[in-house]
């Protein structure tokens, strides 16, 4: 029996690169004894995103579609698709052509060579903005200091997935995911294989500054809980100052100068007001996350799909 491969592609407002991405991917299993199917998550797209691919899964039965009731964001977006995914394989990709699908003849004799998951690592191209390269790698360095997982900069959400992971998968309720660090996180046989990204074909990219931002707080949060103590070394750094300011103090005391002092207090004052709003907005991150996980809220909401 053929095995089959589902791919999982979460798009947001992605019209224009569906053709493409369709055609690649069916040009790529022409060549391949595979069975597959793709599964594309629409994440609350707002424009005619889910229109263009139902058309396309009206020909064509290998194509299923998820569509969200919002925004859920990408990460969620990869868990809606590999959940209702069938394949003995899962490969998840983005849809901007970025992910190359001339990769996933690769990915797939990794795959049959006996590993549970093959993930991908980008090198970085000259194309690569300033910016991007620099966060991310920041991103990447912050991390390792941090947590205990280890993750190679340049791991992105392209991978393929063997049935017994997306098992797995299926059984991760948080609610806030970061695929990259779970997927170190599970263990399993785990090989690499590099690549280096396409360009963006049409329109630009969903991840603002900010969505970036969320993305690598909640990748640090979810893999460390270091930061909690940093409250510790600065309480402690903080005390040790504050025996030399003692003496400081003391002296000025015997020598007369009682009165003087105002803007050392003061200087204190800011200082140590900024430190402790800052230890405390820690602790609430962390309060947050759990609050937010108290609630066991679905990771995300159906509106429609053509899977049964
Ligand atoms: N995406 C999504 N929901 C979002 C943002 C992005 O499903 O809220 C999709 C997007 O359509 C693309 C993939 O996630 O298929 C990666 O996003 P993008 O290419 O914008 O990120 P970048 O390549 O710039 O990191
Ligand atoms: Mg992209």
């Amino acid at each position: 029996m053929r095995r089959k491969i589902s791919i999982v592609i979460p798009i947001y407002n992605e019209v224009l690169n569906i053709p493409i991405m369709v055609h690649s991917i069916e040009a790529v299993f022409s060549k391949l004894d595979y069975d597959y199917n793709i599964i594309y998550v629409d994440d609350g797209s707002k424009d005619d995103t889910i229109e263009k691919i139902k058309n396309y899964a009206n020909q064509n039965k290998n194509i299923r579609f998820i569509s969200f009731s919002r925004n859920f964001g990408h990460q969620n977006a990869l868990k809606a698709g590999i959940d209702l995914s069938d394949g003995d394989a899962v490969i998840s990709m983005d849809g901007d052509m970025q992910h190359p699908p001339t990769l996933i003849p690769q990915l797939i004799k990794k795959w049959e060579e006996g590993n549970d998951i093959v993930y991908t690592i980008r090198l970085d191209t000259d194309n690569t903005s300033f910016v991007k390269k620099t966060t991310s790698n920041l991103f990447y360095q912050i991390l390792n200091k941090l947590s205990s997982v280890e993750l190679e900069k340049g791991t992105a959400d392209f991978r393929l997935l063997d049935k017994k992971v997306v098992n797995v998968f299926r059984e991760i309720k948080e609610s806030d995911l970061f695929w990259r660090g779970l997927v170190k996180w599970m263990g399993f046989n785990q090989i690499s294989i590099q690549y280096t990204a396409g360009d963006r074909v049409h329109g630009k990219s969903k991840y603002t500054y900010k969505k970036m931002k969320d993305l690598a707080l909640k990748g640090i949060t979810s893999f460390s809980t270091k930061p909690l103590s940093i409250a510790i070394y600065i309480g402690l750094v903080s005390s040790l100052a504050s025996i030399l300011f003692f003496l400081y103090a003391f002296i000025s005391y015997h020598m007369g100068h009682v009165i003087s002092g105002w803007t050392s207090i003061i200087i204190a004052i800011a200082f140590f007001g900024g430190l402790q709003l800052m230890v405390l907005g820690i602790v609430g991150l962390y309060l947050g996350k759990l609050f937010m996980q108290s609630k066991n809220r679905p990771q995300y909401i159906i509106k429609e799909t053509n899977i049964s």
